[in-house]
């Protein structure tokens, strides 16, 4: 099977480009993760789980990928100044680390329940604050920083002279000036673009470290370009997130790794679109919102009903992330039907066989499997994806319907069909089949359980339980391997 060249929409360029990685076979991707002082709602949701889709396809291709997703729990600000975590923590009465557990405990969780894979590395701002300093001091001894009462600022009219300030968003500084002399006090600021990048604290602020400027915390663009350098390294491939923080967040983080390294830090800027309700942005303070919980109970004045994880999950795969999201109950109605009549499909696939080496339906079927991959490749393309499947999905009712026509389909291309719709289904999209789902948690609780009595058993050198531990596992199609880093398990594709 071909697996036609991946093209990507790139926001730096405003191209749709090759993708062509820095090391041939890796691919280091960053994406910016959630704050963490609220519960994630269905935006989030949105964003992330598009990014897994991105993830899972880039090592469906055979990448190396290492996935960097961070978890944002200080300097992310509120307009009036206040840090967000620190608000939350008051409003609970909790510690600003209680607060951040908290959220991030429900995050992992919804993560979990979109079945969603977990990123490579998950690094937290906290943990990195010698990092932050760090590039801090490389901007100031660059020229590209200055500081004032203890702050340090960003410097944008200095950079300007010597790199591009707005080549991602398309903003102008003149632009920035005249928006930012309404609406913001410049305070120390030299020019109302420049932004912190060090903060100092006041006495009520509780998460503050020791600087060369103040005791004080970093500015939140800084955390991003200070963790994708640590792990990615100066330059990678993608960096992602919503299109909500193009300008300032990604603007300023490509502005920092230039002024600190003289490096723009990713090639490819790829950002997910913003979901809507009936027709307007999702926000809290008109009504128009609906948390993930109320989407799958049904108690909302918006739904008729409950919908569950994978009918929400197959609703979003029929937009392209590029595209405005309208969540609507009729579009929510309409993916549940698509959602078991895609699923169904492939359970009445499963059930065919084929004797012939070769038939008639060959060639019109592996054109339109080979169609499949090639939208998926065309930037990620789910919805167009989804609706060659569902051409596949025709094909096979037919044959269902009149079983002896599957003659016409050789044994090859009936395991292709086979293997496209369990390799797009399950590892691409990360669907579950209905029933199943919310139980990988539980997969993954019971096979650690059973490697752990195989290791017992090792152990004491009871060798044929754990051979037929293993041999048990192989015939539910559950293999394990031992490594130097312990025992792995996958579910092989039967
Ligand atoms: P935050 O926790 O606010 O930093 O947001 C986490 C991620 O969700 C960011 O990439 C945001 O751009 C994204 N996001 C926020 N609101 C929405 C929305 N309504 N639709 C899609 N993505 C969103
Ligand atoms: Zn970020």
């Amino acid at each position: 099977m071909s697996k036609a060249t991946l093209h990507i929409v790139n926001n730096l360029t405003r191209q749709k480009e090759v993708f062509t990685p820095i090391n041939d076979g890796f691919v280091g991707m960053y994406v910016c993760g959630p704050t963490v002082y609220s519960d994630v709602h269905l935006g989030n949701c949105r964003t992330f789980v598009s990014f897994d889709i991105m993830y899972r396809y880039l090592l469906y291709l055979g990448y190396k990928v290492r996935y960097v997703r961070n978890i944002t729990d200080v300097g992310h600000l509120l307009d009036d100044g206040e840090d967000r975590m620190a608000k939350g923590a008051k409003a609970e009465q909790l510690q600003p680390m209680e607060v951040a557990q908290k959220y991030a405990n429900g995050f992992h969780h919804m993560m979990q329940i979109f079945n969603t894979k977990r990123p490579s590395i998950e690094p937290r701002a906290t943990g990195h604050i010698i990092e932050q300093i760090e590039m801090v001091q490389q901007i100031i001894d660059n020229g590209f920083g200055y500081e004032a009462n203890g702050s340090v600022y960003f410097d944008t009219l200095a950079y300007a002279k010597e790199h591009p300030y707005g080549e991602l968003s398309g903003r102008v500084i003149d632009e920035l000036k005249a928006e930012s002399r309404d609406l913001k006090k410049q305070g120390d600021k030299k020019h109302p673009s420049d932004f912190a990048i060090w903060m100092k604290a006041d006495d009520s602020h509780i998460m503050k470290w020791e600087s060369p400027w103040s005791l004080g915390f970093p500015g939140w663009h800084l955390e991003c370009s200070a963790m994708s350098t640590k792990y990615l390294g100066e330059t990678f491939d993608i960096h992602g997130g919503g299109n909500d923080l193009k300008f300032p967040h990604h603007e300023n983080e490509i502005a920092q790794n230039k002024a600190s390294c003289g490096c723009t830090p990713a090639r490819y800027w790829v950002h997910t679109n913003m979901l809507l309700m009936n027709g307007k942005k999702m926000s809290k303070s008109d009504g128009n919102t609906i948390t993930p919980q109320q989407l799958f109970s049904g108690e909302s004045e918006h739904i008729t009903k409950g919908y569950s994880p994978m009918v929400v999950k197959f609703f979003m795969l029929q937009c392209h992330y590029n595209s405005t999201l309208d969540l609507t109950d009729g579009g929510l109605q309409a993916a549940e039907k698509g959602y078991y009549k895609l699923m169904d499909a492939y359970r009445a696939l499963t059930q065919l066989t084929s004797t012939s080496e070769s038939g008639s339906d060959d060639e019109k079927l592996n054109g339109m499997l080979d169609t499949v991959v090639t939208e998926m490749s065309d930037d990620f393309n789910t919805p167009k994806a989804l609706a060659k499947l569902f051409e596949l999905v025709t094909e096979v009712n037919k044959y269902k319907e009149n079983i002896s026509d599957i003659r016409n389909v050789g044994s090859d291309t009936l395991d292709k069909m086979k293997k496209i719709f369990f390799d797009f289904l399950f590892d691409i999209f990360g669907l579950t089949e209905p029933g199943q789902e919310g139980n990988s948690d539980k997969l993954d609780g019971l096979m650690s359980l059973v490697i752990d009595l195989r290791a017992q058993a090792r152990d004491q050198k009871d060798w044929p339980t754990s051979d037929l531990i293993r041999d048990q596992l192989a015939e539910l199609n559950i293999v394990i391997k031992d490594g130097k880093d312990g025992t792995n398990w996958t579910v092989k594709n039967s």
